[in-house]
């Protein structure tokens, strides 16, 4: 056990580490007590010296054993600050170039996520507590105590610092019960499916997310297609065609982007994660470490500029969909779009998820849930029998309609 270990849990921190962080962020001192020469972070309860945990139902520390709870305290409020994305990316470059000349290594560990790898001490039971990859809050593994890396997500030198979060809002019977629901709602999902729901451990993790504003103006041109009929031929000939005038139009227009969530960490099925949008981020508030006691949580491991390629192209294709609105007619067709982005500012969030793995007849399925608003994305099972079936009632319907169409 280290020095700090020994001090009662409710002594201010700023005294003891004071000589191991050169810089503490005034964020990360507040509350709880770090461990592990500063390298870890626990929440001791001041009654009885267990650990707490986020309660999702009260929005505050809740002990484990006596049930004593503590308010999270907020602190200077920059969470709705947005950053200016070119200093911050020219920022991020200088200072890697710095640590490269002073020999130092200057790999990102966390984007190399398979790379990184740290352990700590549990207080608890003097178990290991490793933390693989991108992961910075977890438990441990034989004692369940909550225990988080202290300076993954604010300190760590050359890394973007977590701006806010959104707290956990949707407990975890909730989850169960919105995923049962979806479970019943599933079209063609076998009967033992729908039967027995489905059954696995939830994890509730923050994902690490950028969000993306940016005030574009754009310039497009394009040709409009308007369908208008003529009669030609003559006598039995004489017959309706559809054609098509062609028109060039071109113009110019501005469009403000806020708020596009990108998910910066790897290894998940990005098609489920996005379809958890709309993200709630009125709800986000400045980050404590406070709010991932007892949760898992990763820091990002996909760079700013590669999530920004990301809402570039989800910009980009708002944009042509706008293009096309203002093309009008029947028809569109888009010569040119030319698209300048001003003022590009981000943040750096946390969001909550809850994930749960499940087998079905031997094959593994993924369940996400957005723990802020209670929406449910994964893949299910489907019954081939049903699919077979309803594809022939549907084919016998189409014959006999067809019958009855050439019988009247
Ligand atoms: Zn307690
Ligand atoms: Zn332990």
């Amino acid at each position: 056990m280290s020095a700090a270990g020994s001090l009662p849990p409710d002594l201010p921190t700023s005294h003891r580490e004071s000589e191991a962080s050169p810089a503490p962020s005034p964020e990360s001192n507040t509350a709880g007590r770090t461990i592990n020469n500063d390298r870890g972070r626990i929440f001791p309860c001041e009654n009885c010296g267990a650990d707490m945990e986020f309660h999702i139902g009260q929005q505050t520390l809740v002990c484990r054993f006596c049930q004593h709870s503590v308010d999270i305290q907020t602190t200077s409020d920059d969470s709705a600050t947005e950053k200016d994305y070119a200093e911050a990316l020219k920022r991020i470059r200088q200072q890697r170039q710095a640590a490269q000349t002073e020999q130092h290594s200057a790999d990102d560990n966390w984007t190399k996520a398979e790379k990184h790898h740290q352990e700590l001490r549990c207080e608890s039971c003097g178990g290991n507590v490793e933390f693989y990859g991108t992961l910075t809050s977890t438990h441990c593994p034989y004692c369940g105590v909550p225990i988080q890396l202290e300076k993954a997500h604010r300190n760590e030198p050359n890394r973007i610092p977590v701006d806010g979060l959104i707290p956990f809002r949707v407990e975890k019977n909730t989850a169960q019960n919105q995923l049962a629901a979806w479970v019943r709602s599933r079209w063609f999902a076998p009967n033992s499916f729908l039967k027995d729901g489905v059954s696995g451990r939830f994890n509730g993790v923050y994902l690490a997310y950028f969000t993306y504003d940016s005030l574009t103006w754009t310039a497009w041109s394009g040709q409009r297609g308007d369908v208008y009929t003529v009669s030609v031929g003559t006598g039995n000939n004489r017959r309706t065609e559809t054609r098509v005038r062609w028109s060039s139009v071109s113009g110019e227009f501005q469009r403000f982007f806020d708020n596009i969530p990108v998910l910066a960490n790897s290894g998940m099925n990005r098609e489920f994660i996005q379809a958890l949008e709309p993200w709630p981020l009125h709800q986000v508030v400045p980050f404590q470490q406070q709010y991932l006691a007892g949760l898992l949580a990763r820091t990002y491991d996909i760079e700013l500029d590669a999530g920004f390629r990301e809402a570039r192209a989800r910009m980009d294709a708002m944009i042509a969909e706008d293009v096309r609105g203002r093309i009008g007619g029947d028809r569109q067709s888009i010569s040119s779009i030319q698209t300048q982005l001003n003022a590009v500012t981000f943040r750096h969030l946390l969001l909550p998820v809850w994930l749960m793995a499940y087998r079905f007849h031997g094959k593994t399925y993924q369940i996400f849930i957005n723990a802020a608003t209670g929406e449910v994305q994964g893949q299910r099972p489907y019954s081939v029998w049903k699919i077979t079936f309803t594809s022939l009632l549907a084919l016998i319907a189409t014959a006999f309609l067809i019958y009855w169409i050439m019988q009247a």
